[in-house]
Parts: C-alpha cells; sequence; structure tokens
C-alpha cells in the first residue's frame, strides 16, 4: 500500500524523463543482468523503446536476486 497523506488525491505519477530509466547499470559477471542488458541495447538499438522499457523495468525488478556467474 502506498501510504496518503492528508487523504487528497496524489497527481499521478509520470517518468519526466522517458529515458532516464532505460539505462540501468547490469551487475557485472551476473549472468541475467548482461542478458537483460543485452536484449534492451537491441531493443533499443532496433527503435523499439516500448520493449526496452518493459525489459528495464525486469531489469529493476531483477535488481534483488543477482547471480553471479562463476
Ligand atoms: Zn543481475
Amino acid at each position: 500500500m502506498i501510504p496518503m497523506s492528508g487523504g487528497y488525491l496524489s497527481p499521478p505519477v509520470f517518468l519526466t524523463d522517458p529515458f532516464g530509466s532505460l539505462d540501468p547499470a547490469p551487475v557485472p559477471g551476473c549472468s541475467t543482468c548482461e542478458r537483460k542488458d543485452a536484449k534492451r541495447r537491441k531493443a533499443l538499438d532496433e527503435g523499439f523503446v516500448a520493449e526496452a522499457a518493459v525489459i528495464a523495468v525486469e531489469f529493476s525488478r531483477h535488481l534483488v536476486g543477482h547471480r553471479k556467474a562463476k
């Protein structure tokens, strides 16, 4: 639950910089990060910004479970 202050409606949250969140930092050595990063770069290169954004969201969810490939 998101805490509400004073019972007023909060303004909807929009990304002010649509590209700001498209550049998550991959953890070096994490195979999942490297795979997602490559996929995201490819999507951006090919102009699939929406797809890159989806991958960026997956990325931010993944940031708690890095697996270091040894
Ligand atoms: Zn990772």
